[in-house]
Formats: C-alpha cells, structure tokens, sequence
C-alpha cells in the first residue's frame, strides 16, 4: 500500500512539531557530513574568539575523539548551556543578516555535533577564576555546568562521531582519508589567520601522539605573514614559482599567489580560494580559475593559487550552504572578471602569455620579478586584461 492509498483509508498523518533531539539530528546531517566538517566548525569557532593558539586532536582519523583547544576569549560558565543550544549565538548582536564579520552566525554547530557525537564543552574566560564544563550526548540535552580544570580559553571535546546516527556512520572512510580531510581542511584555515599557530596531532596511541600539522604563528606585516604561511603550508617552491596577483575593481579586492603555468598540478586540489576571509569551494570561482589560465595550461592540468578576495558584505551572500563552503555574489560576472584578469595581467606581466613560451631560462634567473605590490586597475585596463574581462563578461 503506498502512502496516497494509505492516506485515502485513514486521512493524512498528523502534523507534528518535531523534538529538539531530532531537529538537531537533522540539521547535523548538513552541518556535520564527516570530521573535517567538524573540525572546520571547531576551528572558526575558535578563531572567532580569538585565539592565537589552536591544536586540534584526533583519534582514528576523528571518528573515536576529535579534539579543539584554544586560548581565545572562552564562554561564561553560565553561558554553556545556551552555547549548546541550536539556533544560540553570540554572533549577530541584532538581526543583521548583511554585516556578518566572524566565521560563525548560525548558531547551530555546536547543537549538531551534540546531537551526533558526545560532546564536551569546557571553558574558562580570561577573568573567570575557573573553568566549567558541559556534557552533551545524543538526544539527552546539556547538562547543569560542573567545575572543571584548565585554563584561559576553550576546548571541544566531539567522541564517538556519528554513534547517534548509524547511517552516516558507514560513509565515513578510512580512518587515515578522513584524517587526510581533516589536515586539508585546517591548512585552509591557517592561511586565513597567518598570525594565529596550528597544530594536528593523532593521538589514536595516547602514548605516542604524532604531530601531523605544526604552523608557528607568523609574524611581520599582513603580507609578509600570510607569504610565510603559504610558504609553510604550500612549500617554498609553490612561493618560489607563484607570482603576486592584485586587483581591484568597484570595492571588489583580489589579492594573493597564483603559481606559474610550469608549476600546476594534476588536480585542482591546490586552488585555495577565500572570499572576505572565508575559505570556499564554488564553482564560479573554480570555473574562473580555469579560463585564467586556459591559454597556459593544457586541459588536464590545474592552476596553483592562494587567492583571497575581500568584497562589500553586501555584494555577498554567504547563507546559502550550511557549511558555508559556497556563496553567491551579486554581481558573478564582476567576480568572475577581476579573477580573470588579475591572474592573466599576472602571468603576461611574467612574459608567459601562453604555455608555448614557457621556456626553462624564464623560470630561472632571467625571469625579472614583477613589480612589488602593484594594484592593477580594471578601470583603467591593459589591452590583455581589457580582452580577459571582455572575454569572461560574454557568455560561453
Ligand atoms: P555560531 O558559531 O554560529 O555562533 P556555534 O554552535 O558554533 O554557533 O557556537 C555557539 C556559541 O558558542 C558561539 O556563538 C560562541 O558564543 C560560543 N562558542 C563556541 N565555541 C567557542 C570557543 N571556542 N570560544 C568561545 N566561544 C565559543
Ligand atoms: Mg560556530
């Protein structure tokens, strides 16, 4: 019998509203799809409060402990509870779904991960005299805050991921894949707070815990940090081979590395892409990294660049992906055209209009560097970048 004959016999079902335990459940299937989602959660959560210091723990691959400690600005030991809580946040003191700043504003990463995992929240603020924790598991609510020991700042304490939810459980991979996503997901991190210090640790073997991921902070000017960060996540040959892109057109901001046609990849796994400090995997962006390079690359090969585009928070909308890892822009082809143009204006400026002129001699000492810290203006356009914009404004 299928439900319309069903519903013919008995009338419809009854509405019904559905319990905390469950919505959370259900918000946690989007929010939290395996434990580098987790861990990205985690990490802006702690970057949202300002810490300088994150280190990040797993247990087989996340799936037995993923833990978070930070020395940010902590939560009040009144306030746990309500951080727990879905649709609780600090983060947008009115209703202003525009102005967004931080990482966070859903209020829901936390309620998720407790709805999924068994989740510790310890805390202590700065001018707190102690630190307090709740627990949360499953379905069963937080608890009343108990003390607890450490100090200044936080730590998210997410085990046994996915025992709530057997289903989702299955399509975890190998413990060593996940943690493979997990390393992924906070080196891209890392390059949005150059001056904050990362660490991943597997400590499946407590006894033997294996630094996977250790970034000193960097210091020096923006530039000179987020350069040594890239150099660290990237390697230096990536620096070495990278030239710098900057553009600017309407309030828009593009500013970053992107390597030489000679140094790409198989992948486009090393296209690191960030929009007002977040970072994204949208296709627009990804399809505006493949025409930039079109000319210079064969089909099969994959540009390498750190990108970092900063745009009025008005010309963005970054609600439209419960991760956040996509957003929508007003204007796609004014995006789409700064990309363009910046990377080429970068790669012509080298002397490598196409990949036929790439010769080894222009890699090496002969290659003269492009001028520091030059803004190149799409108003005021070069005939290559005049062609690049025009080309990506008409439709292909
Ligand atoms: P959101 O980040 O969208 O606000 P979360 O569920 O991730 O939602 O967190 C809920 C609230 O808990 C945050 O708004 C913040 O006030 C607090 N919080 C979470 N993690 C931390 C942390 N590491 N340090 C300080 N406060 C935190
Ligand atoms: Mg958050």
């Amino acid at each position: 019998m299928n439900a319309l004959d069903r519903n013919i016999k008995t009338g419809p079902p009854p509405i019904r509203r559905l319990t905390e335990a469950v919505a959370n459940r259900i918000a946690a299937g989007e929010v939290v799809e395996r434990p580098a989602s987790a861990v990205k959660e985690l990490v802006e959560n702690a970057l949202d409060a300002g810490a300088r210091q994150i280190a990040v723990d797993l247990a087989e691959g996340g799936r037995a402990l993923i833990r978070v400690s930070d020395d940010g600005h902590g939560i009040a030991a009144d306030a746990l509870p309500l951080a727990v809580e879905r649709h609780a946040t600090s983060k947008l003191a009115d209703d202003d779904l525009v102005n967004i700043h931080g990482f966070g504003f859903r209020g829901e990463a936390l309620a998720s991960l407790a709805a999924v995992a068994r989740l510790t929240l310890t805390s202590r603020p700065a001018d707190a005299d102690s630190a307090a924790e709740v627990v949360v598991a499953g379905t069963a609510g937080a608890a009343a805050p108990r003390p607890a020991a450490r100090t200044t700042g936080t730590t998210v304490t997410v085990e046994d991921l996915f025992f709530a939810t057997p289903a989702r459980l299955k399509f975890l991979r190998s413990a060593r894949a996940e943690g493979q996503a997990v390393a992924d997901q906070l080196r891209r991190l890392a390059m949005t707070a150059p001056a904050v210090a990362f660490t991943l640790s597997d400590v499946t073997d407590p006894a033997h815990p294996r630094t996977l991921i250790d970034l000193p902070a960097c210091s020096g000017t923006p530039e000179g940090a987020l350069k040594s960060r890239l150099k660290a996540i990237m390697g230096a040959q990536f620096t070495e081979n990278a030239l710098p892109v900057l553009a600017e057109r309407d309030g828009f901001h593009l500013s970053g590395l992107a390597a030489l046609p000679t140094y790409s990849r198989g992948n486009a796994s090393a296209q690191f892409l960030f929009v007002n400090g977040r970072p994204v995997r949208d296709r627009l962006l990804g399809g505006a990294l493949r025409a930039a390079y079109i000319d210079a690359l064969p089909k099969d090969r994959h540009g390498v660049v750190a990108l970092f585009l900063a745009v009025p928070p008005e010309a963005v909308d970054v609600n439209v992906h419960p991760a956040k890892a996509e957003v929508r822009f007003r204007e796609p082809g004014v995006v789409r055209g700064l990309i363009i143009g910046a990377i080429r204006h970068a790669l012509a400026e080298a002397g490598l209009r196409t990949a036929s002129t790439v010769t080894a001699g222009l890699l090496g000492a002969e290659r003269s560097p492009p001028p520091p810290n030059r803004i190149y203006q799409m108003d005021r356009p070069s005939q290559t970048a005049r062609h690049a914009a025009h080309a990506a404004a008409a439709p292909s």
